[in-house]
């Protein structure tokens, strides 16, 4: 796990407000223990970021009771001190850490129910239950219910980087990149610098697929030249300051034949007016359905075939995901995709995607750059 374009530290009172709120969370729940390792979950809350190691880094949260990070002895030197928020109990190379956490749950209370971050290492997980016998497990959704709902400072870094990614479409659409006679890797490669020159720590996917690999919609870009009289699919983000981008734009090299011109047109009356849907209140879902009747009603619902969008914010697919079946209702803060596509397998694909952050005043764009099919001759 890339650490780069971490959050800036913040002050010890925002991380324990945060750890307060996660305990009342936790009182509300009836969670006894929560559980937090690996992810963006525990920098959330403690402000460290654990690295992937083999050796175990777990936060120990009790509903009542002290805090502790349980790390390490060799990582503990670069945990940033948040007193009040938690302490660092540190285990050296003999000392067996499942059994410290465990003792740690037990210590506090019951640990009947132990909230468990998502990304923990199943060994440690496994390790773990014979050692709390009568615990039952769920997952960590106290930390991901607030993580889903950005904060003024959350939201204004998620701005900085959706205006770097627009900067970056921008120049695509103004024919500033070439493209004609390039392979989908070098311009990747070059959209990949752009991240970082306009101000991100991180290149997280840059995704160029030209022509018919454009239909397959998570396509790694390849040694294949990219042509005149094709569209070109271009879907990338990084990491800026610890908050994402992800931006989807799609251009034509010379004018779209009717058939894609009509697409497009689709594409875009979907990704609109699922944009404007996404008003607080709205269940996820109804985003969602309405960027699908469109596309269905104008016959491309079978090639349409991957959810609307996806909550994005420290990580960038993290909750509320936009598609059927989730009915929570958008809440103030909430940032997420709207990424409706139509991929015809073997011919061409589009998507065109920017985040929205639900507001009181209805969804506010993280990126404003030019919806359109932009035909350039690069
Ligand atoms: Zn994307
Ligand atoms: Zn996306
Ligand atoms: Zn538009």
């Amino acid at each position: 796990m890339n650490t780069a374009g971490a959050p800036e530290p913040h002050p010890t009172a925002v991380y324990a407000e945060r750890m307060e709120r996660a305990r009342q969370q936790m009182e509300a729940e009836g969670i006894d223990v929560l559980l937090l390792s690996l992810g963006l979950d525990l920098p959330y809350i403690t402000g460290y970021h654990a690295m992937p190691l083999e050796r175990l880094t777990m936060l120990v949260v009790p509903r009542d009771g002290e805090a502790r990070l349980v790390i390490p002895r060799m990582e503990a030197a670069r945990v940033v001190p948040q007193p009040g928020v938690f302490q660092v109990h540190p285990w050296g190379e003999m000392e067996n850490p499942v059994e410290i956490v465990a003792g740690l749950a037990k210590a506090a209370g019951p640990a009947e129910a132990v909230a468990m971050g998502d990304q923990t290492w199943a060994r440690f997980l496994i390790e773990l239950l014979p050692l709390l016998p009568n615990a039952r497990y769920s997952r960590a959704d106290v930390v991901t219910s607030m993580r889903m709902t950005k904060d003024a400072a959350e939201i204004a870094a998620l701005r900085a980087a959706g205006a770097a990614v627009d900067r970056i479409a921008a120049q695509l659409q103004a024919g500033e990149i070439p493209l004609i006679g390039r392979t989908e890797a070098a311009v990747s490669a070059d959209l990949s610098e752009r991240i970082i020159a306009e101000g991100h720590q991180v290149v997280n996917f840059a995704i160029v697929a030209a022509g018919p690999n454009a239909a397959s919609p998570h396509h790694s870009a390849s040694e294949r030249v990219i042509g005149r009289d094709e569209i070109l699919l271009c879907d990338f983000g990084g990491t800026m300051n610890g908050y994402c981008s992800d931006i989807t734009r799609c251009v034509y090299l010379g004018t779209p034949p009717a058939e894609i011109a009509e697409a497009y047109a689709v594409l875009h009356e979907a990704q609109h007016a699922a944009a404007i849907a996404g008003t607080v209140g709205t269940p996820c879902e109804e985003v969602d359905r309405t960027a699908r009747r469109i596309i269905t009603a104008a016959g491309y619902g079978d090639y349409f075939f991957h959810r609307t969008g996806h909550g994005i914010g420290l990580e960038g697919h993290e909750d509320p995901y936009i598609v059927e079946g989730n009915s929570l209702p958008l809440a103030a803060g909430h940032a997420y995709s709207v990424e409706p596509g139509i991929y015809m397998e073997g011919k061409w694909g589009m998507r065109l995607e920017d985040i929205l952050v639900a507001t009181a005043d209805g969804p506010l764009p993280m990126n404003v750059v030019n919806h359109d099919l932009v035909s350039i001759d690069v």
